[in-house]
């Protein structure tokens, strides 16, 4: 069915997003701090909001894609917090990817105020988002869950039910770290076949059919040239900036300590991000840290 829908944060992947949540037939009411963002939106068929407050007026959801734990918290609780203001029938899914911690915070007081929430932190980079082939990782209750899928069908095409609410960040950070050693990993084996004779798109292929087949070399090729639609062939423009990477292996970081779980390999990349932070490619996608590797 066709819902009333509020859509904040339209930046790499909130704003095609909120486009598909339109092209699905719902009203679709969009706020950004960044104006720019906006008029796009705009012009593609959604409602401009003053505020946020605006934005989440009467909707029967309310959607959230900022870039960490204390632009949540400041959205919903802070001062103006949207807590005041939204109706209890409103589901709020926020679909950021911040620490378990904060999520829980939000839904815990959403709820005394009789508010539903989950939290729905997603996979598949912003060509995901584009196609509304995301997946999305969900922590909430049952009842929350079922809502929320109903309409996160319009924009991807996984949804898993992770477990409570912060399990959705828990599987999520568990998923980037990962995905952070195989884009380093990626880049030091090409790099390496490179300084020795080798073509990149040729190596490539060559594991792309071999065991050393992953979602880097498959859709995102950190190598410039190899692959015409991946960051890295357009300087490297984001796609998945480098501080917000950096951001999530901070996450896993911190989980590691407070589980006491061994991540020698997400300490190497945690390290080398942030290398790559300090070397002032922190806008650059987080493909870029192929050219740690480059002469
Ligand atoms: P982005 O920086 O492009 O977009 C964030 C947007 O939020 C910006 O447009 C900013 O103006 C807006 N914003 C910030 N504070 C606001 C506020 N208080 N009110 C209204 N708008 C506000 O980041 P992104 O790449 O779209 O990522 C968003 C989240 O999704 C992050 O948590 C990121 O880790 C996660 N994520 C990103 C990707 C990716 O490939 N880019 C993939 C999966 C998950």
């Amino acid at each position: 069915s066709k819902l009333n829908i509020g859509f904040i944060g339209l930046g790499n992947m909130g704003g095609p997003m909120a486009a598909n949540l339109i092209k699905a037939g719902h009203t679709v009411s969009v706020f950004d701090l960044n104006q720019n963002t906006v008029n796009e939106l705009k012009s593609k068929g959604a409602n401009a909001a003053a505020d946020a407050t605006q934005c989440a007026n009467n909707v029967d959801i309310l959607i959230s894609m900022l870039p960490a734990g204390k632009h949540v918290k400041a959205l919903y609780l802070g001062e103006n917090g949207l807590i005041n203001s939204l109706s209890k029938t409103t589901l709020v899914i926020d679909c950021s990817t911040i620490d378990a911690e904060s999520a829980r915070v939000v839904g815990k007081e959403l709820a005394q105020q009789g508010i539903s929430f989950v939290d729905a932190p997603v996979s598949g980079g912003v060509a995901g988002a584009t196609a509304g082939t995301l997946t999305f990782i969900v922590g909430g209750d049952k009842a929350a869950f079922d809502k929320a899928n109903a309409v996160l069908v319009d924009m991807g095409k996984n949804i898993f039910h992770a477990g409570d609410i912060g399990a959705g960040q828990v599987a999520k950070i568990c998923n980037n770290m990962l995905l952070s050693i195989l884009m380093a990993g990626t880049s030091e084996a090409l790099q390496m076949g490179i300084n020795n004779g080798l073509d990149p798109k040729v190596l490539s292929d060559i594991m792309t059919a071999s065991s050393g087949r992953n979602w880097t070399l498959e859709l995102y090729n950190p190598c410039p040239g190899v692959m015409e639609s991946a960051p890295a062939s357009n300087e490297y423009k984001p796609g998945f900036m480098v501080d917000l990477m950096a951001k999530d292996l901070g996450l896993a970081m911190e989980a590691a300590k407070q589980s006491k779980s061994a991540t020698p390999m997400g300490s190497m990349a945690n390290d080398l991000y942030a290398t790559l932070q300090h070397q002032g490619a922190g806008t650059e996608d987080f493909s870029a840290i192929f050219k740690l590797f480059s002469k």
